[in-house]
């Protein structure tokens, strides 16, 4: 699975973090960054909330 970020849509809202900020991270600027873009199979709870929290649907997971 890989964690797919579509730039034109983040606004940097920081949901995605509190869902799982072992695998997101905004800095000070808002601007996220993605930890880990291909999380093992043990994480995909918690990637999947994050990617469903995004409020501007700018996450996406990939097989
Ligand atoms: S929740 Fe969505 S808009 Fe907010 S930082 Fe994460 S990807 Fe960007």
């Amino acid at each position: 699975m890989r964690i797919v970020v579509d730039r034109d849509k983040c606004e940097g809202l920081g949901m995605c973090e509190a869902m799982a900020h072992e695998f997101f991270e905004l800095d000070d600027d808002d601007t996220m960054t993605v930890l880990d873009e291909t999380p093992d199979e043990a994480h995909r709870s918690a990637v999947h909330a994050a990617v469903e929290a995004c409020p501007v649907l700018a996450l996406s997971l990939v097989e």
